[in-house]
Parts: C-alpha cells; sequence; structure tokens
C-alpha cells in the first residue's frame, strides 16, 4: 500500500515497528529491493552501534542483508546523500537521538520517501524514541509481530535474558527473546530457549 501512495504524493515517511525478531528489518529490505525494481536510487544507513552481523550492512535475523553505510548521527546523512536519490532507509532508528526525526522530516520535505525500521519499546515496554514520535509524524506506520518462544502467540515485547539494565545493549538471541504481553517480564529473565540447539533442530527438521 505505501508504494502506491507514494506515486502520487511528494515526501513521504514509513515507520516500521515491533518488538525484536518481529521482521522489521526483512520489511524494511523487501520495501527497499522494490524501489530498486521500480529503478529508484536508494540509500540505506544504520547506526554505527550496530555491529551484529555486519559493519557495511543491514542485516536481518536470517542473514537476509542489504549493503548500507554505518553512521554515528543522523545529521551525517547529509554528507553522504547523493543527489540522485529517491528512497532512504534507516535501520535500528532507536539507536538514533531524537534528531532523527527532523533529518527525516526534512528529507520527506524535499520530495524523498524515507523508510525507518525500529523498535517502538525497549526491554522494559516502554516507549524507545525517538521511534515513538516518528510514528507520529509518519504517512504511513506498519507495526509487526515476532513470535513469543514461550506459547507461540504474536510478540509485542523484547523479553532481556542476559546482561545489565541499561537501555542501550546490542545483542541478538545470546541477550533477547521475543515474549507476548502474558509472558515478558520488566527485568532480566532466564531464556526460555537455548538458541544454539534450537537453531540446530529448526536446520535440522527443515525439509530441503
Ligand atoms: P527484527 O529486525 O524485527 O529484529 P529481523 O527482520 O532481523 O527482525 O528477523 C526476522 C527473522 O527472525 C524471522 O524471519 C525469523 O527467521 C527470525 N526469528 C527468530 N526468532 C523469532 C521469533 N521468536 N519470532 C519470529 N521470528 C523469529
Ligand atoms: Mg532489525
Amino acid at each position: 500500500m505505501p508504494e502506491f501512495s507514494y506515486v502520487h504524493s511528494r515526501g513521504w515517511v514509513e515507520v516500521i515497528v515491533g518488538s525484536m525478531f518481529s521482521g522489521k528489518t526483512e520489511e524494511l529490505i523487501r520495501r527497499l529491493r522494490r524501489a530498486e525494481f521500480a529503478r529508484l536510487q536508494i540509500q540505506v544507513f544504520k547506526p554505527i552501534i550496530d555491529k551484529r552481523y555486519n559493519d557495511m550492512a543491514v542485516t536481518s535475523h536470517d542473514l537476509t542483508s542489504i549493503n548500507s553505510l554505518p553512521i554515528q548521527d543522523a545529521e551525517e546523512i547529509w554528507n553522504h546523500l547523493k543527489p540522485d536519490t529517491k528512497v532512504v532507509g534507516i535501520d535500528e532508528g532507536q539507536f538514533f537521538e531524537q534528531n532523527l526525526v527532523q533529518v527525516v522530516q526534512d528529507l520527506a520535505e524535499r520530495g524523498l520517501r524515507v523508510i525507518i525500521a525500529g523498535l517502538d519499546t525497549d526491554w522494559q515496554a516502554k516507549p524507545f524514541e525517538p521511534m515513538p514520535t516518528l510514528m507520529a509524524v509518519a504517512e504511513s506506520v506498519t507495526k509487526q509481530h515476532a513470535v513469543c518462544v514461550v506459547c507461540g502467540v504474536p510478540a509485542s515485547r523484547t523479553q532481556r535474558t542476559a546482561g545489565g539494565d541499561s537501555q542501550v545493549l546490542v545483542g541478538t538471541h545470546d541477550a533477547y527473546e521475543a515474549r507476548c504481553r502474558l509472558h515478558f517480564k520488566p527485568a532480566v529473565d532466564l531464556p526460555t530457549l537455548d538458541w544454539k540447539l534450537k537453531r540446530e533442530e529448526i536446520v535440522a527438521t527443515t525439509p530441503s
């Protein structure tokens, strides 16, 4: 839907939110690839702090990836923006400062389509700025769900299973699980699954 609306629009902001493992990065990559099929010049940025799978690419937990430029501050987008770029993708928006909102708004004012993926809530299920503000100013908001690793229903929360209580702790299955409202605890909780074993089990039982 957003793509068709964009055709009739000038600048346009799309936000993709949800818990960890809800497919935000996959959805971001899918939309960017479709823009490439439409022969639109794209550029992708991610916060330098996110080195989980690859320094120079936005990579999903399923290891789908697209080349990206790591930046420290959202304002750096202006230094790298190419004149013919029509679509800007930004992953892990919650790791940027609040000035991401103004940069995104200015990009849209210039007529660009801007797609930002990020966590809407942190490990305590509290709103994780600047994503909530971006949701308010965006033309389109998509809220995704993971699968609760305890009971299998749609998961809206990111359970921290290791580490301290800082708001930012970059990790994957080593520190986080997707959980539903019922099984989420706003404190560090022991992991439900041994992800190394679980991964081997999923691979072993998936038909080729
Ligand atoms: P996000 O960017 O929202 O953290 P990704 O797009 O990187 O999510 O990864 C989504 C992928 O994560 C899924 O396609 C699936 O392979 C994997 N995954 C791992 N754990 C879960 C889970 N509990 N629920 C759903 N997907 C999961
Ligand atoms: Mg992601």
